[in-house]
């Protein structure tokens, strides 16, 4: 054997090796080239290991299964070779399924063709075993379809360089210079592409320029610190908010992976179709995303069992010429937000020592019951409540314990209403109760029940002081409103009612006969 070729079939072990190795870390951590990376590797290494079985086979069957092992290597690596470069460029969405089958399908059929070239000969010519011995090669005229393969290769070689072109244009900073790495690597093999298609009978460069552009592209992939792991497509993906694209057609482009969990039915099948087809059983969603009202609108979605808010916001994208290409609508998780606000705007409505409603609130209620009263003549009633002597319980016990006697009250006199009637702090130790339905007379009853409630009850401080205390109420009503009727109005007169309540004794209720 002579020293340079057993120095190549060192290199050529090399490689192998070098490429197993490569593969099995690359599977193991499906790197930002996704398992296009995995899939090269493994092809490589088939490719170098046949093609060094081929070289150091003693007889002519094991030369031929082995050149077998190797062609199937070179058949994967091509498609593998556009897989990486797609799935590092765009993590894996410009490829779409039906482009990788179509990728496969040449060598696929080169594979066939290579396997069965004895019956038809379109793969090679003439082929020639030269006499077995170390490093014999296999000697052959090409034919028709090795040219269609030949042609699919460089292509490819050439699609993965464009790709990482591209790549580095758009690209800055750290991610600019891997994808300019990234470039360079992917220029080696064609170092091999020179050297050997002349057709000279040379040694086969291609496994060992592979293997070198393997490493290369393992040290950018797999470095954990990788800015290829932080493109703008991971940002994209990583997002929290879901985002969605469409075509000025309204077809869906792209989407992130937050979209997939915020909108069901979306799914990479998706991608190119109508998203009235896709989306059609969400029509809120549709309107939004087809014929907005508006860029911005709240939507409730279902996420599991429950429903989630989001905030919907729509983008129009345009091209560098300022041409609409399409609109992209980010989906915002707002429950939270929405849960806060309600949660907010129901405590701003409440008063917080007695936990019924608050003046502010209790006269919109009263304006909104009244107005439904209105147009059937139906009664409507009011009623002012004070506790008598307050602030001698304030002086006496405290003004905690004066708390307690006004929450205490609030308590008793909420047992003597109906479900529809409606009570509220007027300040201080002054209450407010707004009875729909209730006819003046009926308002005199509740109260009276009211009073008596009150007047009946104890209140206990600790363990040894009880308290107990009376209220004046003045109540004011009528039997239909009429058109001059207004809440203000029935307030006033209810006040007065109680001035007069307390003025004869206190502890009792007055009807305003106004
Ligand atoms: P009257 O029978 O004439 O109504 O006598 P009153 O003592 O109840 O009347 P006044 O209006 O003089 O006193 C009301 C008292 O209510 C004075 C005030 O300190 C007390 N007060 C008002 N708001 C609160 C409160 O939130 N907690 C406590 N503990 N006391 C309050
Ligand atoms: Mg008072
Ligand atoms: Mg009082």
């Amino acid at each position: 054997m002579l020293q340079h070729q057993t120095t190549y079939l060192i290199a050529l072990l090399t490689a192998a090796a070098v490429d197993g190795a490569l593969f099995h870390v690359a599977w193991l951590r499906r790197p930002a080239g996704g398992h296009g990376f995995a899939v090269l590797m493994a092809a490589a290494f088939l490719y170098s290991a046949g093609y060094a079985g081929t070289l150091v086979s003693a007889t002519a069957a094991a030369r031929i299964w082995w050149a077998a092992l190797e062609y199937l290597g070179l058949a994967a690596a091509a498609p593998a070779w556009v897989m990486t470069a797609a799935g590092t460029v765009k993590r894996g969405r410009f490829l779409t399924r039906r482009l990788a089958v179509t990728l496969c399908f040449i060598p696929a059929a080169s594979l066939l063709l290579y396997y069965t070239n004895g019956y038809h000969h379109l793969y090679y010519g003439a082929v020639s075993m030269a006499p077995p011995g170390p490093l014999a090669l296999i000697s052959h005229t090409r034919g028709p379809w090795y040219w269609v393969f030949a042609v699919y290769v460089l292509a490819s070689l050439l699609l993965g360089n464009v790709l990482y072109a591209g790549k580095r244009r758009r690209e800055r900073g750290a991610a600019r210079r891997q994808a300019g790495a990234l470039l360079a690597a992917s220029l080696v093999p064609w170092a091999a592409v020179l050297a050997y298609f002349p057709g000279e009978r040379i040694l086969d460069p291609g496994p060992l320029a592979l293997s070198v552009t393997g490493l290369a592209f393992g040290w950018i992939f797999l470095r954990r610190d990788s800015p290829a792991v932080i493109t703008r497509d991971s940002v994209f993906q990583g997002i929290r908010e879901g985002v969605l694209v469409l075509d000025t057609q309204n077809r869906i482009v792209d989407f992130n992976s937050a979209a997939r969990t915020v909108i069901a039915g979306l799914a990479p099948q998706a991608l190119g179709r109508p998203v009235k087809e896709v989306l059609h059983d969400q029509p809120e969603l549709l309107r939004q995303l087809v014929a907005p009202e508006c860029d911005q609108t709240e939507l409730q979605l279902p996420l599991g069992r429950g429903l989630r808010c989001y905030q919907s916001r729509l983008s129009i994208l345009e091209n560098r010429r300022h041409q609409v290409i399409g609109k992209a609508v980010i989906l915002c998780d707002v429950t939270r937000e929405t849960w806060r606000v309600d949660e907010l705007q129901a405590r701003a409505r409440m008063d917080a020592l007695t936990g019924i409603f608050n003046r502010r609130y209790l006269l919109e209620l009263g304006h909104r019951e009244l107005e439904r009263a209105r147009p059937g003549g139906r009664p409507f009633s009011v009623v002012l409540i004070d506790i008598d002597h307050f602030k001698d319980v304030n002086d006496t016990y405290g003004h905690s314990a004066g708390d307690l006697v006004l929450k205490s009250v609030v308590r008793t006199c909420a047992g003597a209403l109906r479900s529809r009637d409606l009570m509220g702090r007027w300040g201080g130790e002054e209450f407010v109760l707004i009875l729909p339905g209730a006819s003046p007379d009926g308002a005199l009853a509740v109260a009276e029940r009211a009073r008596k409630n009150i007047a009946g009850s104890v209140v206990s401080l600790d363990n040894t002081t009880t308290v107990s205390v009376t209220a004046s109420f003045g109540v004011a009503g009528v039997a239909a409103p009429e058109s001059g009727t207004s809440l203000e109005k029935l307030l006033e007169m209810a006040d007065q009612a109680l001035y007069r309540a307390k003025n004869s004794g206190r502890n009792r209720v007055v009807l305003s006969r106004d």
